[in-house]
């Protein structure tokens, strides 16, 4: 795709900017979750001005080509109930940052700022694997561990603005060191950084069922990550296709959890690792069904993989200022919307 084709005034259009820790995704996304144009940008991540200018940047160089009606911007982190001010963003510099005042006198335009995670489940509510689903959960396995729950077509935030760190939930009494402070937590087990952790420890340990991983990355145990393991997995090295497994397992754990705290009626897995498929789907619905609680008596809910991948970000946070912009809402709690 061309960084910005010359296809002029659709109606609705709206710019959706994902600002992760090490790059800055943004694109021009319809009412249907097309996305019609991008561009990324790598992240300044020690001075919010920075980042502003950076969001400013890619916003007037999609304006030449589109008549754009909203931004939205997705980040890890805590945003206030408004959806005005980035209380903490773990990995930028923000804080108390009144970022929608700031872009929105800048840009002279609606801006919405969102946390990331519910932006990549409202991407998936709308568009993609959970698609009206009237009380959905989605986890994004990345870095550590991104939770959203979409309840009757709105986001829940929780009453501090908060919710959904299902990545802390402790798993393991005194298992790995978490950055949050606790140990043991949801995210030190089954995530991307997991994934990659538990192969270099393999390969370490000088292991012989850790020779080819070993090979393939020239001898070098620090080289191995999450990502490489996953594509490892689905080419069919045996190793790695047992520690994608092992991750399985604690992830259906942890859902089982939150089935038992939410009850939704589907789970929808995305993030880098979500491109494992059936060789993570498979384990995590066996190990779901086998700590669900009450299992046997309450109905167990389907576990998919998601369909936005790495764009999730990017056109849920377009779509949520779109529809705000459009209904005159404020906030994180964009309206249900029939389009
Ligand atoms: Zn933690």
């Amino acid at each position: 795709m061309p960084a910005v084709p010359a296809r002029l005034g659709r109606r609705g259009l709206a710019i959706g900017i994902d600002i992760g820790g090490t790059k800055v995704a943004a694109g021009v996304v319809d009412a249907h979750g097309e996305v019609l144009a991008e561009l990324a940008r790598p992240t300044p991540a020690t001075d919010p001005r920075m980042v502003e200018e950076a969001i400013m940047g890619l916003v007037s160089e999609f304006e030449a080509s589109y008549r754009i009606w909203s931004v939205g911007i997705g980040a890890a982190g805590w945003m206030d109930q408004s959806g005005s001010t980035v209380l903490f963003s773990p990995h930028l510099a923000w804080r108390n940052e009144p970022l929608r005042k700031n872009l929105e006198y800048k840009l002279r335009r609606r801006v919405m700022v969102v946390n990331d995670a519910d932006a990549a489940g409202w991407a998936e509510w709308r568009f993609g694997a959970g698609r009206g689903e009237s009380r959905l959960v989605c986890v994004t396995l990345g870095t550590g561990i991104g939770g959203s729950l979409i309840s009757n077509g709105m986001v829940e935030r929780g009453r501090y603005g908060v919710a959904g760190e299902y990545g802390h939930q402790i798993i393991v009494p005194q298992g790995h060191r978490c950055e949050c402070g606790n140990r043991g937590c949801w995210e030190q087990y089954a995530s991307g950084n997991a994934l990659g952790r538990e192969g270099r420890e393999l390969a370490r340990a000088n292991s012989p069922v850790a020779q080819d991983l070993l090979r393939a990355v020239g001898g070098d145990p620090d080289a191995i990550t999450g990502a490489l393991v996953t594509k490892r997995a689905a080419e069919g090295d045996p190793t790695c296709v047992e520690l994608v497994q092992d991750v399985g397992h604690w992830l259906g754990m942890g859902l089982a959890n939150l089935a038992a705290a939410l009850d939704p009626g589907r789970f929808v897995i995305g993030g880098g690792l979500s491109g494992a498929g059936d060789l993570l789907l498979q384990p995590t619905q066996a190990s779901f069904q086998r700590h669900l609680t009450g299992r046997g008596f309450r109905p167990a809910a389907p576990i998919s993989m998601a369909q936005f991948g790495a764009r999730a970000g990017m056109v849920g946070a377009a779509d949520m200022a779109r529809i705000s912009a459009r209904s005159g809402t404020r906030g994180t709690r964009p309206a249900r919307s029939g389009t």
